[in-house]
């Protein structure tokens, strides 16, 4: 076990690095504001992503800090999970910065599924746009009307009907539905009833322009609807698609979503820590900087145990997303679910509480749109539900722990 950064991914990092310092920091508020601007305004058919964004993706791209997710040589940059790790926690430390450089969520899962279960002809139509970074891709799984933490539960379905798939149901939390450049969903649905549990969903691709397909709303999660991205709700009647659009065969969705789910959950974690990093950083240098009292404010109280607490959390949370890194490179994602399920839980628990200390000793400011605590903090509330909620998780590695002494007794 070496967590040291390979020679490749210290470079990629000092690269990454200096293009934050130079070109992302330096207009972090401009692009915020230009943001709120362009899109709150109560009608998200209208929101438009940040011309700077559009600008940014382009250099990104030219600059070669692109795609560096894919371990591929070719269609990404060929870093292991382990080497990425750095990397997405550089880009977690602003909230637009991974779109930049084409390594956001949902689209990284998406390309992900694409690039290991798509057949040719659906990685030309769509993983190579999404890989360009010319569209964006949505996954719709969770349904408003069944406990979604259960994903056997998903009543949407996919019926055959020739050479046709139709889908009927109705799905929500579907984020990025609201992204103008959003053009594709990877739906979920129930295929096989008369199966197993785990062998009755399949994924399709299924084009947003479809007939049939209805966007009815964008919710807003924390009270804010994170335009230009958003999670929306989803209406299919009759959908029809081609049943090439089929991913991998009929009943294989819960095979692809293991494989899809393992290196989504824990890029979320990678950048989560960027962002309490950030907070922790921004907690001191306000601390040092107000004075009340008489003294900083960081000297009063207890604010310097709870930097130390900060630290400690990050450096734990850090070394736990690391070692289920290395296993995903080592063993794979299957032997590696109680990492991946337990840096799901304490990661966004060590965000919450980090970027909860930071928004204290800011005050006012904290909760404000002066400074990025708020929204990592509504970020870090949202993780714990999103991919799968703190128990479920909790479930797995208790289930895995189990099975060890029920095996050899
Ligand atoms: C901001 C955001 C973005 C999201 N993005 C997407 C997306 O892009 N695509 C998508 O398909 N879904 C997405 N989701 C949905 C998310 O995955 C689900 O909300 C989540 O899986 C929980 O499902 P549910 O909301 O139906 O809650 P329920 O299943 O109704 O569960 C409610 C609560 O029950 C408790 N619970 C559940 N299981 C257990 C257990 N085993 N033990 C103890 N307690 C338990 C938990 O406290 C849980 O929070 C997103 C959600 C959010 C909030």
């Amino acid at each position: 076990m070496n967590f040291d950064p390979s020679p490749n991914s210290q470079a990629y990092l000092a690269r990454l690095k200096t293009f934050m310092q130079a070109h992302v920091y330096p207009i972090e508020k401009e692009i915020l504001t230009e943001n709120h601007r362009l899109n709150y305004h109560g009608d998200w058919r209208r929101w438009r992503v940040p011309a700077q964004i559009r600008q940014l993706k382009q250099q990104a791209r030219e600059a070669g800090l692109w795609n560096l997710f894919l371990p591929d040589n070719e269609l990404g940059q060929g870093l292991s999970c382990l080497e990425y790790a750095p990397l997405a926690e550089e880009m977690g430390k602003v909230s637009f910065a991974p779109e930049i450089f084409n390594c956001n969520a949902p689209d990284t899962g998406n390309m992900e599924v694409l690039y290991h279960f798509g057949d040719k002809k659906q990685k030309q139509t769509w993983l190579e746009p999404l890989l360009a970074g010319e569209i964006r891709s949505v996954f719709a799984m969770t349904e408003p009307g069944v406990a979604s933490s259960d994903a056997t539960n998903m009543q949407a379905t996919i019926i055959e009907e020739g050479r046709k798939l139709v889908l009927n149901g109705t799905k929500w939390w579907t984020t990025g539905l609201g992204h103008p450049d959003a053009k594709v969903a990877i739906f979920m649905g129930l295929s096989n009833p008369e199966n197993e549990k785990h062998a009755r969903h399949a994924m399709v691709i299924v084009p947003l322009d479809s007939e049939g397909l209805e966007i009815k709303r964008m919710l807003t999660a924390c009270q804010d609807y994170d335009a230009p991205y958003g999670h929306g709700e989803l209406q299919l009647t009759n959908v029809k698609v081609p049943k090439d659009n089929l991913l991998v065969g009929m009943g294989k969705g819960f095979a692809i979503a293991q494989g899809r789910l393992g290196p989504g959950r824990i890029h979320h974690c990678m950048r989560a820590i960027g962002a309490a990093e950030r907070c922790l950083e921004l907690m001191i240098k306000r601390g040092f900087e107000r004075v009340a009292f008489g003294k900083p404010v960081i000297k009063l109280g207890g604010n310097q145990e709870r930097v130390a607490k900060a630290r400690m959390a990050i450096d734990q949370a850090r070394l736990l997303t690391l070692n289920a890194a290395w296993k995903i490179d080592t063993v794979g994602v299957k032997h590696a679910m109680t990492e991946i399920s337990a840096i799901k839980v304490v990661v966004p628990n060590v965000l919450q509480e980090v970027s909860d200390m930071a928004i204290q000793m800011h005050g006012g400011a904290g909760v404000s749109g002066d400074f990025p605590l708020a929204g990592f903090n509504a970020a870090a509330r949202v993780l714990r539900l999103a991919d799968g909620p703190d128990e479920v998780h909790m479930g797995m590695v208790c289930r895995i722990e189990l099975a060890k002494y029920q095996k050899g007794a």
